[in-house]
Protein backbone atom coordinates (compact mmCIF):
# COMPACT_ATOMS: atom_id res chain seq x y z
CA UNK A 1 0.00 0.00 0.00
CA UNK A 2 0.95 3.29 -1.06
CA UNK A 3 1.23 6.54 1.14
CA UNK A 4 -0.59 8.69 -2.13
CA UNK A 5 -1.50 7.44 -5.68
CA UNK A 6 0.19 10.53 -7.21
CA UNK A 7 3.10 12.47 -5.47
CA UNK A 8 2.86 16.08 -7.18
CA UNK A 9 5.96 18.53 -6.40
CA UNK A 10 6.27 22.06 -6.69
CA UNK A 11 2.35 24.42 -5.80
CA UNK A 12 3.17 26.80 -8.77
CA UNK A 13 0.07 26.85 -10.59
CA UNK A 14 0.56 23.82 -12.73
CA UNK A 15 1.03 21.52 -9.33
CA UNK A 16 -2.19 23.24 -8.10
CA UNK A 17 -4.46 22.42 -10.83
CA UNK A 18 -3.29 18.99 -11.09
CA UNK A 19 -3.95 18.70 -7.72
CA UNK A 20 -7.26 19.84 -7.52
CA UNK A 21 -8.02 18.41 -10.53
CA UNK A 22 -7.14 14.86 -9.68
CA UNK A 23 -8.46 15.38 -6.39
CA UNK A 24 -12.04 16.06 -8.04
CA UNK A 25 -11.50 12.46 -10.01
CA UNK A 26 -11.23 11.21 -6.88
CA UNK A 27 -7.29 10.52 -7.04
CA UNK A 28 -5.65 10.85 -3.45
CA UNK A 29 -2.68 12.63 -4.21
CA UNK A 30 -0.50 14.23 -2.37
CA UNK A 31 1.07 17.98 -3.21
CA UNK A 32 4.72 19.30 -1.98
CA UNK A 33 5.93 22.76 -1.86
CA UNK A 34 9.85 23.52 -0.55
CA UNK A 35 7.95 27.42 -0.02
CA UNK A 36 6.32 27.81 3.22
CA UNK A 37 3.43 29.65 2.04
CA UNK A 38 2.21 31.30 -1.35
CA UNK A 39 4.55 34.44 -2.37
CA UNK A 40 3.69 37.89 -3.41
CA UNK A 41 6.27 37.65 -6.08
CA UNK A 42 4.57 38.81 -9.53
CA UNK A 43 5.01 36.46 -12.49
CA UNK A 44 1.93 35.89 -14.89
CA UNK A 45 -1.10 37.61 -14.93
CA UNK A 46 -3.55 36.42 -17.65
CA UNK A 47 -5.46 32.90 -17.75
CA UNK A 48 -6.38 32.42 -21.53
CA UNK A 49 -9.77 31.80 -22.76
CA UNK A 50 -8.95 28.14 -22.98
CA UNK A 51 -7.42 28.03 -19.50
CA UNK A 52 -10.87 29.57 -17.96
CA UNK A 53 -12.99 27.20 -20.52
CA UNK A 54 -10.35 24.66 -17.98
CA UNK A 55 -11.28 26.00 -14.97
CA UNK A 56 -14.69 26.56 -16.13
CA UNK A 57 -15.06 22.48 -16.35
CA UNK A 58 -13.57 22.09 -12.70
CA UNK A 59 -16.26 24.41 -11.05
CA UNK A 60 -13.26 27.45 -10.64
CA UNK A 61 -13.91 29.84 -13.31
CA UNK A 62 -16.48 32.13 -11.29
CA UNK A 63 -14.12 31.99 -7.90
CA UNK A 64 -11.30 33.40 -10.37
CA UNK A 65 -12.83 36.46 -11.74
CA UNK A 66 -14.12 37.30 -8.31
CA UNK A 67 -10.32 37.55 -6.76
CA UNK A 68 -9.06 38.95 -10.30
CA UNK A 69 -9.35 41.92 -12.13
CA UNK A 70 -12.82 43.58 -12.14
CA UNK A 71 -14.76 42.27 -14.87
CA UNK A 72 -15.93 45.91 -15.94
CA UNK A 73 -11.70 47.02 -16.58
CA UNK A 74 -10.44 46.92 -20.05
CA UNK A 75 -7.93 44.83 -20.97
CA UNK A 76 -6.11 47.63 -23.56
CA UNK A 77 -2.36 47.67 -24.92
CA UNK A 78 -0.82 50.94 -24.99
CA UNK A 79 2.59 51.82 -26.73
CA UNK A 80 3.67 55.11 -25.54
CA UNK A 81 6.33 57.79 -25.40
CA UNK A 82 5.00 58.84 -21.73
CA UNK A 83 1.39 57.79 -19.88
CA UNK A 84 0.83 61.03 -19.90
CA UNK A 85 1.45 62.29 -23.52
CA UNK A 86 -1.23 60.33 -26.50
CA UNK A 87 -0.11 56.78 -27.74
CA UNK A 88 1.68 56.04 -30.12
CA UNK A 89 -0.78 52.88 -30.51
CA UNK A 90 -3.91 52.28 -28.83
CA UNK A 91 -4.94 48.79 -29.00
CA UNK A 92 -8.52 48.47 -27.42
CA UNK A 93 -9.52 45.10 -26.01
CA UNK A 94 -12.53 44.25 -24.09
CA UNK A 95 -13.47 43.76 -20.73
CA UNK A 96 -14.49 40.66 -19.34
CA UNK A 97 -17.86 41.92 -19.03
CA UNK A 98 -18.29 43.34 -22.66
CA UNK A 99 -16.40 39.98 -24.04
CA UNK A 100 -19.26 38.01 -22.18
CA UNK A 101 -21.55 39.55 -23.94
CA UNK A 102 -19.89 39.19 -27.03
CA UNK A 103 -20.11 35.48 -26.46
CA UNK A 104 -23.28 35.47 -25.65
CA UNK A 105 -24.32 36.99 -29.12
CA UNK A 106 -22.41 34.19 -30.99
CA UNK A 107 -23.65 32.37 -33.37
CA UNK A 108 -21.12 30.45 -34.95
CA UNK A 109 -18.05 28.45 -32.87
CA UNK A 110 -15.32 31.54 -33.55
CA UNK A 111 -15.02 32.32 -30.24
CA UNK A 112 -14.33 30.48 -26.87
CA UNK A 113 -16.73 29.81 -23.95
CA UNK A 114 -14.74 31.62 -21.21
CA UNK A 115 -13.07 34.70 -22.02
CA UNK A 116 -9.71 35.93 -20.72
CA UNK A 117 -9.02 36.71 -17.19
CA UNK A 118 -6.48 38.77 -15.84
CA UNK A 119 -5.33 37.13 -12.26
CA UNK A 120 -2.20 37.86 -10.81
CA UNK A 121 -0.24 34.72 -9.92
CA UNK A 122 0.39 35.70 -6.55
CA UNK A 123 -3.55 35.85 -6.09
CA UNK A 124 -4.11 32.67 -8.09
CA UNK A 125 -2.37 30.14 -6.07
CA UNK A 126 -3.83 30.80 -3.05
CA UNK A 127 -7.02 30.84 -4.13
CA UNK A 128 -6.27 27.21 -5.75
CA UNK A 129 -4.01 26.32 -2.83
CA UNK A 130 -7.40 27.17 -1.13
CA UNK A 131 -9.29 24.50 -3.13
CA UNK A 132 -6.70 21.92 -2.71
CA UNK A 133 -7.02 21.81 1.13
CA UNK A 134 -10.81 21.32 0.56
CA UNK A 135 -10.64 18.16 -1.44
CA UNK A 136 -10.34 15.04 1.36
CA UNK A 137 -8.75 13.48 -1.45
CA UNK A 138 -5.61 16.12 -1.62
CA UNK A 139 -2.78 16.66 0.99
CA UNK A 140 -0.98 19.75 0.45
CA UNK A 141 2.52 20.28 2.46
CA UNK A 142 4.14 23.50 1.77
CA UNK A 143 7.42 23.52 3.65
CA UNK A 144 8.27 20.54 2.21
CA UNK A 145 11.11 20.63 -0.34
CA UNK A 146 11.60 17.12 -2.35
CA UNK A 147 15.02 15.76 -2.69
CA UNK A 148 15.23 12.92 -4.69
CA UNK A 149 13.51 9.58 -6.13
CA UNK A 150 13.72 6.22 -6.85
CA UNK A 151 11.74 3.97 -8.33
CA UNK A 152 10.32 0.71 -8.36
CA UNK A 153 8.36 -1.73 -10.65
CA UNK A 154 5.51 -1.08 -8.19
CA UNK A 155 6.06 2.62 -7.58
CA UNK A 156 8.28 5.41 -6.47
CA UNK A 157 9.59 6.46 -3.17
CA UNK A 158 10.59 10.13 -2.83
CA UNK A 159 12.96 11.76 0.30
CA UNK A 160 11.38 15.26 1.52
CA UNK A 161 13.26 17.26 4.03
CA UNK A 162 10.63 19.52 5.97
CA UNK A 163 10.27 20.65 9.68
CA UNK A 164 14.02 19.91 10.30
CA UNK A 165 13.44 16.20 9.18
CA UNK A 166 13.91 13.95 6.48
CA UNK A 167 11.66 11.78 5.44
CA UNK A 168 10.24 9.08 2.73
CA UNK A 169 6.88 9.25 0.59
CA UNK A 170 5.61 6.35 -1.33
CA UNK A 171 3.23 6.99 -4.77
CA UNK A 172 2.34 5.17 -7.56
CA UNK A 173 3.01 7.82 -9.89
CA UNK A 174 5.66 11.32 -9.88
CA UNK A 175 4.37 14.60 -11.19
CA UNK A 176 7.18 17.42 -11.64
CA UNK A 177 5.37 20.43 -11.21
CA UNK A 178 8.84 21.63 -10.33
CA UNK A 179 9.58 24.74 -12.71
CA UNK A 180 12.29 25.57 -14.65
CA UNK A 181 15.06 24.74 -12.86
CA UNK A 182 12.94 21.75 -11.97
CA UNK A 183 15.01 18.78 -9.81
CA UNK A 184 13.20 15.93 -10.74
CA UNK A 185 13.76 17.40 -14.76
CA UNK A 186 17.54 17.22 -13.82
CA UNK A 187 17.19 13.31 -11.78
CA UNK A 188 16.42 11.97 -15.21
CA UNK A 189 18.87 13.56 -16.72
CA UNK A 190 16.63 15.29 -19.63
CA UNK A 191 18.04 17.60 -21.39
CA UNK A 192 16.46 21.26 -22.21
CA UNK A 193 17.10 22.49 -26.15
CA UNK A 194 16.34 25.76 -27.33
CA UNK A 195 17.65 29.39 -26.48
CA UNK A 196 18.53 30.19 -23.07
CA UNK A 197 19.52 33.78 -21.35
CA UNK A 198 18.03 35.96 -24.54
CA UNK A 199 17.35 38.84 -22.59
CA UNK A 200 17.90 40.11 -19.15
CA UNK A 201 15.61 42.26 -17.33
CA UNK A 202 14.68 43.59 -14.25
CA UNK A 203 10.82 42.94 -12.76
CA UNK A 204 9.54 45.34 -9.64
CA UNK A 205 6.31 45.14 -8.12
CA UNK A 206 5.16 48.40 -6.66
CA UNK A 207 1.82 49.78 -5.01
CA UNK A 208 0.57 52.83 -6.18
CA UNK A 209 -3.17 53.40 -5.11
CA UNK A 210 -3.74 56.36 -7.28
CA UNK A 211 -2.27 55.69 -10.40
CA UNK A 212 -4.56 53.58 -12.35
CA UNK A 213 -7.65 56.06 -12.10
CA UNK A 214 -5.00 58.57 -12.85
CA UNK A 215 -3.41 57.53 -16.02
CA UNK A 216 -5.01 60.21 -18.35
CA UNK A 217 -4.37 58.29 -21.76
CA UNK A 218 -6.76 55.78 -20.70
CA UNK A 219 -7.38 52.63 -18.87
CA UNK A 220 -5.33 49.10 -19.64
CA UNK A 221 -3.55 46.24 -18.86
CA UNK A 222 -0.38 46.94 -20.25
CA UNK A 223 1.48 49.85 -21.22
CA UNK A 224 5.01 49.79 -23.59
CA UNK A 225 7.15 52.48 -23.44
CA UNK A 226 8.79 53.06 -26.40
CA UNK A 227 12.47 53.77 -25.09
CA UNK A 228 15.91 52.27 -24.76
CA UNK A 229 15.56 50.28 -22.00
CA UNK A 230 12.43 48.04 -22.97
CA UNK A 231 10.08 49.55 -20.01
CA UNK A 232 6.99 47.98 -19.69
CA UNK A 233 4.25 48.63 -17.28
CA UNK A 234 1.81 46.19 -16.51
CA UNK A 235 -1.55 46.38 -14.70
CA UNK A 236 -2.51 44.03 -11.57
CA UNK A 237 -5.32 42.48 -10.46
CA UNK A 238 -6.16 45.06 -7.94
CA UNK A 239 -5.73 47.97 -9.53
CA UNK A 240 -3.23 49.15 -7.22
CA UNK A 241 -0.68 47.19 -8.03
CA UNK A 242 1.40 47.32 -10.84
CA UNK A 243 4.92 45.63 -12.19
CA UNK A 244 7.55 47.10 -14.10
CA UNK A 245 10.43 45.23 -16.85
CA UNK A 246 13.12 47.60 -17.76
CA UNK A 247 16.77 46.67 -18.66
CA UNK A 248 18.41 48.73 -16.08
CA UNK A 249 21.64 47.81 -13.99
CA UNK A 250 20.53 47.63 -10.61
CA UNK A 251 17.67 47.03 -8.46
CA UNK A 252 17.29 50.28 -6.83
CA UNK A 253 17.50 51.98 -10.58
CA UNK A 254 13.92 50.16 -10.63
CA UNK A 255 12.26 53.06 -8.21
CA UNK A 256 13.70 56.06 -10.54
CA UNK A 257 12.43 53.75 -13.58
CA UNK A 258 8.76 53.85 -11.67
CA UNK A 259 8.50 57.36 -11.11
CA UNK A 260 9.39 58.52 -14.72
CA UNK A 261 7.38 55.82 -16.37
CA UNK A 262 4.32 57.25 -14.22
CA UNK A 263 5.92 60.73 -15.12
CA UNK A 264 3.19 61.97 -11.89
CA UNK A 265 4.19 63.13 -8.35
CA UNK A 266 2.30 59.78 -6.91
CA UNK A 267 3.35 58.37 -3.79
CA UNK A 268 4.04 54.31 -4.46
CA UNK A 269 6.24 51.77 -2.62
CA UNK A 270 8.80 49.33 -4.53
CA UNK A 271 7.56 46.11 -2.58
CA UNK A 272 10.31 43.51 -4.45
CA UNK A 273 12.49 43.36 -7.51
CA UNK A 274 14.16 40.77 -9.18
CA UNK A 275 15.90 39.56 -12.10
CA UNK A 276 14.85 37.32 -14.68
CA UNK A 277 15.70 36.00 -18.26
CA UNK A 278 13.73 34.84 -21.46
CA UNK A 279 13.93 31.44 -22.89
CA UNK A 280 12.42 29.49 -25.80
CA UNK A 281 13.47 25.53 -23.86
CA UNK A 282 11.43 22.50 -24.38
CA UNK A 283 12.72 19.67 -22.79
CA UNK A 284 13.33 16.69 -24.91
CA UNK A 285 11.15 14.20 -23.02
CA UNK A 286 8.34 14.83 -20.64
CA UNK A 287 9.13 12.27 -18.46
CA UNK A 288 10.86 8.44 -18.48
CA UNK A 289 8.16 6.79 -20.25
CA UNK A 290 6.61 5.14 -16.87
CA UNK A 291 6.41 6.65 -13.90
CA UNK A 292 7.18 10.05 -13.40
CA UNK A 293 5.84 12.94 -15.40
CA UNK A 294 6.91 16.65 -16.36
CA UNK A 295 4.37 19.46 -16.16
CA UNK A 296 4.75 23.48 -16.94
CA UNK A 297 7.55 25.25 -16.75
CA UNK A 298 9.58 21.95 -15.85
CA UNK A 299 9.15 20.82 -19.23
CA UNK A 300 9.10 24.24 -21.38
CA UNK A 301 10.01 27.81 -20.67
CA UNK A 302 8.44 30.35 -23.26
CA UNK A 303 8.71 34.03 -23.45
CA UNK A 304 5.99 35.89 -21.29
CA UNK A 305 5.21 37.36 -24.98
CA UNK A 306 1.88 35.82 -25.52
CA UNK A 307 0.84 34.74 -21.98
CA UNK A 308 1.97 31.07 -23.14
CA UNK A 309 3.64 30.12 -20.00
CA UNK A 310 1.54 29.22 -17.22
CA UNK A 311 -1.64 28.38 -19.84
CA UNK A 312 0.50 25.79 -21.68
CA UNK A 313 1.07 24.26 -18.28
CA UNK A 314 -1.96 24.29 -17.24
CA UNK A 315 -3.06 22.39 -20.57
CA UNK A 316 -0.59 19.68 -19.64
CA UNK A 317 -1.79 19.27 -15.58
CA UNK A 318 -5.53 18.54 -17.45
CA UNK A 319 -4.04 16.08 -19.61
CA UNK A 320 -1.99 14.21 -17.39
CA UNK A 321 -4.52 14.27 -14.69
CA UNK A 322 -7.45 12.24 -16.47
CA UNK A 323 -5.29 9.97 -18.11
CA UNK A 324 -3.42 9.32 -14.36
CA UNK A 325 -7.34 8.65 -13.12
CA UNK A 326 -8.49 6.44 -15.68
CA UNK A 327 -5.33 4.53 -15.71
CA UNK A 328 -5.18 4.00 -11.16
CA UNK A 329 -9.65 3.74 -11.59
CA UNK A 330 -8.36 0.63 -13.98
CA UNK A 331 -9.98 1.05 -17.04
CA UNK A 332 -7.32 3.15 -18.76
CA UNK A 333 -4.94 1.22 -21.33
CA UNK A 334 -0.79 1.52 -21.57
CA UNK A 335 -1.52 3.98 -24.81
CA UNK A 336 -3.29 6.68 -22.69
CA UNK A 337 -0.51 7.67 -20.12
CA UNK A 338 2.37 7.27 -23.09
CA UNK A 339 0.46 9.69 -24.66
CA UNK A 340 0.92 12.20 -22.13
CA UNK A 341 4.17 13.00 -24.20
CA UNK A 342 3.31 12.70 -27.66
CA UNK A 343 -0.44 15.21 -26.86
CA UNK A 344 1.64 17.79 -25.15
CA UNK A 345 5.41 18.10 -25.89
CA UNK A 346 4.26 19.16 -29.59
CA UNK A 347 1.91 21.78 -28.11
CA UNK A 348 5.22 22.49 -25.95
CA UNK A 349 6.84 22.93 -29.26
CA UNK A 350 4.43 24.99 -30.81
CA UNK A 351 3.79 27.51 -28.02
CA UNK A 352 7.61 28.06 -27.85
CA UNK A 353 7.29 28.69 -31.82
CA UNK A 354 4.02 30.70 -30.80
CA UNK A 355 6.64 32.45 -27.86
CA UNK A 356 9.26 33.29 -30.55
CA UNK A 357 6.86 34.56 -33.20
CA UNK A 358 5.34 37.15 -30.75
CA UNK A 359 8.52 37.97 -29.02
CA UNK A 360 10.17 39.04 -32.35
CA UNK A 361 7.28 41.49 -33.09
CA UNK A 362 7.93 42.75 -30.31
CA UNK A 363 11.62 43.33 -30.72
CA UNK A 364 10.75 44.26 -34.53
CA UNK A 365 9.13 47.32 -33.38
CA UNK A 366 11.34 47.94 -30.50
CA UNK A 367 14.26 48.38 -32.68
CA UNK A 368 12.40 51.14 -34.98
CA UNK A 369 13.19 53.22 -31.44
CA UNK A 370 15.70 56.16 -32.48
CA UNK A 371 16.80 58.71 -29.75
CA UNK A 372 15.30 61.05 -31.20
CA UNK A 373 11.51 59.36 -30.40
CA UNK A 374 10.27 62.36 -27.83
CA UNK A 375 12.09 65.36 -30.15
CA UNK A 376 9.44 68.13 -31.70
CA UNK A 377 10.60 67.74 -35.04
CA UNK A 378 10.01 66.27 -38.10
CA UNK A 379 12.65 63.68 -37.85
CA UNK A 380 10.98 62.96 -34.26
CA UNK A 381 7.46 62.91 -35.77
CA UNK A 382 9.23 60.44 -38.26
CA UNK A 383 10.48 57.94 -35.78
CA UNK A 384 6.70 57.72 -33.92
CA UNK A 385 5.21 57.25 -36.82
CA UNK A 386 7.63 54.43 -38.20
CA UNK A 387 7.58 53.02 -34.86
CA UNK A 388 3.48 53.25 -34.59
CA UNK A 389 3.45 51.63 -37.88
CA UNK A 390 5.36 48.63 -37.09
CA UNK A 391 4.02 48.07 -34.17
CA UNK A 392 0.66 47.81 -35.54
CA UNK A 393 1.37 44.65 -37.00
CA UNK A 394 3.48 43.22 -34.57
CA UNK A 395 2.28 44.20 -31.25
CA UNK A 396 -0.75 42.41 -32.01
CA UNK A 397 1.10 39.01 -32.30
CA UNK A 398 1.07 39.08 -28.85
CA UNK A 399 -2.02 40.20 -27.87
CA UNK A 400 -4.00 38.12 -30.63
CA UNK A 401 -2.84 34.65 -30.57
CA UNK A 402 -6.18 33.17 -30.21
CA UNK A 403 -5.14 30.51 -32.50
CA UNK A 404 -2.51 28.78 -30.36
CA UNK A 405 -4.54 29.34 -27.29
CA UNK A 406 -7.54 27.42 -28.59
CA UNK A 407 -6.71 25.76 -32.03
CA UNK A 408 -3.96 23.17 -30.93
CA UNK A 409 -4.61 19.45 -31.75
CA UNK A 410 -3.10 16.20 -31.10
CA UNK A 411 -1.35 15.59 -34.24
CA UNK A 412 -0.09 11.74 -33.90
CA UNK A 413 -1.56 10.39 -30.78
CA UNK A 414 -2.41 6.69 -30.22
CA UNK A 415 -5.35 7.61 -29.05
CA UNK A 416 -7.00 9.58 -31.61
CA UNK A 417 -8.45 8.06 -34.52
CA UNK A 418 -7.10 9.45 -37.58
CA UNK A 419 -8.90 10.36 -40.63
CA UNK A 420 -5.40 10.87 -43.03
CA UNK A 421 -5.11 8.75 -46.12
CA UNK A 422 -1.97 7.00 -45.85
CA UNK A 423 -0.96 8.29 -42.10
CA UNK A 424 -0.27 11.59 -43.71
CA UNK A 425 -1.79 14.52 -41.44
CA UNK A 426 -4.27 16.51 -43.52
CA UNK A 427 -5.86 17.74 -40.49
CA UNK A 428 -6.38 21.99 -40.05
CA UNK A 429 -3.20 24.00 -39.82
CA UNK A 430 -1.91 25.34 -37.05
CA UNK A 431 -2.24 28.94 -36.97
CA UNK A 432 -1.08 30.96 -33.81
CA UNK A 433 -3.30 33.80 -34.70
CA UNK A 434 -6.43 32.80 -36.50
CA UNK A 435 -8.81 30.39 -34.59
CA UNK A 436 -10.53 28.13 -37.13
CA UNK A 437 -12.90 26.23 -35.06
CA UNK A 438 -13.18 22.57 -36.59
CA UNK A 439 -14.20 19.23 -35.33
CA UNK A 440 -11.27 17.23 -36.79
CA UNK A 441 -9.76 14.57 -34.63
CA UNK A 442 -7.41 15.73 -31.73
CA UNK A 443 -8.52 19.38 -31.80
CA UNK A 444 -10.69 20.82 -28.66
CA UNK A 445 -14.30 20.74 -29.10
CA UNK A 446 -15.34 24.09 -30.44
CA UNK A 447 -17.91 26.26 -28.29
CA UNK A 448 -21.38 26.26 -29.62
CA UNK A 449 -24.38 27.54 -28.35
CA UNK A 450 -27.67 25.08 -28.36
CA UNK A 451 -31.09 26.85 -28.69
CA UNK A 452 -31.70 26.30 -24.97
CA UNK A 453 -28.95 28.42 -24.15
CA UNK A 454 -26.91 26.12 -22.70
CA UNK A 455 -23.21 25.59 -24.13
CA UNK A 456 -22.07 21.77 -25.80
CA UNK A 457 -19.39 22.07 -23.57
CA UNK A 458 -21.14 22.56 -20.29
CA UNK A 459 -23.54 19.59 -21.19
CA UNK A 460 -20.45 17.06 -21.96
CA UNK A 461 -19.71 15.80 -18.60
CA UNK A 462 -16.73 16.15 -15.93
CA UNK A 463 -15.22 13.79 -14.51
CA UNK A 464 -12.91 10.35 -16.74
CA UNK A 465 -15.59 9.16 -19.04
CA UNK A 466 -16.22 10.26 -22.60
CA UNK A 467 -18.92 11.23 -24.19
CA UNK A 468 -20.73 10.65 -27.79
CA UNK A 469 -22.60 13.60 -29.34
CA UNK A 470 -24.97 12.57 -31.47
CA UNK A 471 -27.21 14.68 -33.65
CA UNK A 472 -28.94 12.34 -35.55
CA UNK A 473 -31.25 10.74 -32.76
CA UNK A 474 -31.85 7.81 -34.89
CA UNK A 475 -28.55 6.27 -35.21
CA UNK A 476 -27.87 3.40 -33.23
CA UNK A 477 -24.80 3.79 -31.24
CA UNK A 478 -25.22 0.81 -29.05
CA UNK A 479 -22.94 -0.57 -29.84
CA UNK A 480 -19.91 1.26 -28.74
CA UNK A 481 -21.61 1.60 -25.76
CA UNK A 482 -21.35 -1.72 -25.22
CA UNK A 483 -17.48 -1.85 -26.58
CA UNK A 484 -16.61 0.69 -23.79
CA UNK A 485 -18.61 -0.96 -21.33
CA UNK A 486 -16.46 -4.07 -21.72
CA UNK A 487 -13.14 -2.14 -21.01
CA UNK A 488 -15.27 -1.15 -17.87
CA UNK A 489 -14.53 2.49 -19.22
CA UNK A 490 -17.95 5.33 -18.96
CA UNK A 491 -19.10 6.32 -21.82
CA UNK A 492 -22.33 8.49 -22.41
CA UNK A 493 -24.77 9.30 -25.14
CA UNK A 494 -25.53 13.30 -25.57
CA UNK A 495 -28.46 13.84 -27.69
CA UNK A 496 -28.58 17.17 -29.47
CA UNK A 497 -31.35 18.10 -31.53
CA UNK A 498 -30.20 21.38 -32.79
CA UNK A 499 -29.48 22.02 -36.49
CA UNK A 500 -26.98 24.80 -36.05
CA UNK A 501 -24.87 22.98 -34.00
CA UNK A 502 -25.07 19.77 -36.12
CA UNK A 503 -23.83 22.55 -39.59
CA UNK A 504 -20.85 23.81 -37.25
CA UNK A 505 -19.92 20.70 -36.25
CA UNK A 506 -20.13 18.93 -39.94
CA UNK A 507 -20.99 15.49 -37.86
CA UNK A 508 -23.60 13.74 -37.15
CA UNK A 509 -21.62 12.00 -34.43
CA UNK A 510 -18.69 12.75 -32.41
CA UNK A 511 -16.93 11.42 -29.49
CA UNK A 512 -15.48 13.28 -27.01
CA UNK A 513 -12.39 12.82 -24.36
CA UNK A 514 -12.83 14.05 -20.56
CA UNK A 515 -10.89 17.11 -21.39
CA UNK A 516 -13.20 18.34 -24.53
CA UNK A 517 -10.58 16.65 -27.07
CA UNK A 518 -12.18 15.22 -30.24
CA UNK A 519 -11.34 11.42 -30.75
CA UNK A 520 -13.19 10.56 -33.65
CA UNK A 521 -16.37 12.09 -35.82
CA UNK A 522 -18.33 10.09 -38.31
CA UNK A 523 -21.85 10.12 -39.79
CA UNK A 524 -22.51 6.56 -38.34
CA UNK A 525 -20.36 4.17 -36.26
CA UNK A 526 -17.15 2.42 -37.64
CA UNK A 527 -17.37 -0.87 -38.47
CA UNK A 528 -15.17 -1.93 -35.70
CA UNK A 529 -16.32 0.01 -32.61
CA UNK A 530 -14.53 -2.18 -30.65
CA UNK A 531 -11.57 -0.76 -32.16
CA UNK A 532 -12.20 2.20 -31.21
CA UNK A 533 -12.71 2.12 -27.52
CA UNK A 534 -10.32 0.63 -27.73
CA UNK A 535 -8.14 3.22 -29.23
CA UNK A 536 -9.86 5.71 -27.17
CA UNK A 537 -8.83 4.10 -23.88
CA UNK A 538 -5.31 3.97 -24.38
CA UNK A 539 -5.21 -0.12 -26.13
C1 LIG B 1 7.35 38.30 -15.81
C2 LIG B 1 6.56 37.09 -16.15
C3 LIG B 1 5.27 37.23 -16.66
C4 LIG B 1 4.54 36.08 -17.00
N1 LIG B 1 3.28 36.20 -17.53
C5 LIG B 1 2.58 35.11 -17.89
C6 LIG B 1 1.23 35.18 -18.36
O1 LIG B 1 0.64 36.25 -18.43
N2 LIG B 1 0.60 34.03 -18.71
C7 LIG B 1 1.23 32.82 -18.59
O2 LIG B 1 0.61 31.81 -18.95
N3 LIG B 1 2.46 32.71 -18.10
C8 LIG B 1 3.17 33.82 -17.75
N4 LIG B 1 4.41 33.70 -17.21
C9 LIG B 1 4.98 32.37 -17.03
C10 LIG B 1 4.43 31.72 -15.76
O3 LIG B 1 4.68 32.52 -14.64
C11 LIG B 1 5.06 30.34 -15.60
O4 LIG B 1 4.91 29.65 -16.80
C12 LIG B 1 4.39 29.59 -14.45
O5 LIG B 1 4.76 30.10 -13.20
C13 LIG B 1 4.76 28.12 -14.51
O6 LIG B 1 4.08 27.47 -13.50
P1 LIG B 1 4.65 26.11 -12.90
O7 LIG B 1 3.67 25.73 -11.86
O8 LIG B 1 4.98 25.17 -13.99
O9 LIG B 1 6.05 26.50 -12.27
P2 LIG B 1 6.40 27.52 -11.09
O10 LIG B 1 5.41 28.62 -11.02
O11 LIG B 1 7.84 27.87 -11.28
O12 LIG B 1 6.23 26.65 -9.78
C14 LIG B 1 7.14 25.62 -9.46
C15 LIG B 1 7.06 25.40 -7.97
O13 LIG B 1 7.87 24.26 -7.65
C16 LIG B 1 8.49 24.52 -6.42
N5 LIG B 1 9.68 23.66 -6.29
C17 LIG B 1 10.79 23.67 -7.06
N6 LIG B 1 11.66 22.75 -6.61
C18 LIG B 1 11.09 22.14 -5.55
C19 LIG B 1 11.52 21.11 -4.67
N7 LIG B 1 12.73 20.54 -4.77
N8 LIG B 1 10.67 20.71 -3.69
C20 LIG B 1 9.44 21.29 -3.56
N9 LIG B 1 9.01 22.29 -4.36
C21 LIG B 1 9.82 22.70 -5.35
C22 LIG B 1 8.84 26.00 -6.48
O14 LIG B 1 9.06 26.56 -5.21
C23 LIG B 1 7.61 26.56 -7.17
O15 LIG B 1 6.63 26.99 -6.24
C24 LIG B 1 5.13 34.81 -16.84
C25 LIG B 1 6.43 34.69 -16.30
C26 LIG B 1 7.14 35.82 -15.95
C27 LIG B 1 8.53 35.68 -15.39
Amino acid sequence: MVDTQVLIVGAGPVGLTLAVDLGLRGVRCTLVEQKEAPQFLPKMERCNARTMEIFRRMGLADGIRAVGLPAHCPMDVFIVTSIMEPPLLHLPYPSVADAKKEIAAATDAALPLEPYQLISQYTLEPFLKSVAEKLSTVTVRYGTEFLDFTETSEGVTARLRGGGTTSEITALYLAGCDGGASPIRKQLGIGLKGEGNLLELRQALYRCDDLYERIPIGKGRHYHVADAQHTFLILQDSTRHFTLHAVVEKDSDMVGQFANTIAMPLPFEMINCNVWRQNLLLADRYGNGSRVFLAGDAAHLVIPTGGLGMNTGCGDAIDLSWKLAATLTGWGGPNLLKSYETERRQVGERNVAASRFASTGRRKWRSMWRPNIRDATPEGAETRANLARVADVEQRKTNEMLGAELGYRYVGSPLIATEAAHEVDDGPEHNFMDYVPSTYPGVRLPHVWLKDGTAVQDRVGYGHGYTLLRFAGTSDVAALGRAFAARGAPCGVLDLADERARDIYGHDLILVRPDLHVVWRGNALPDDPARLAALATGY
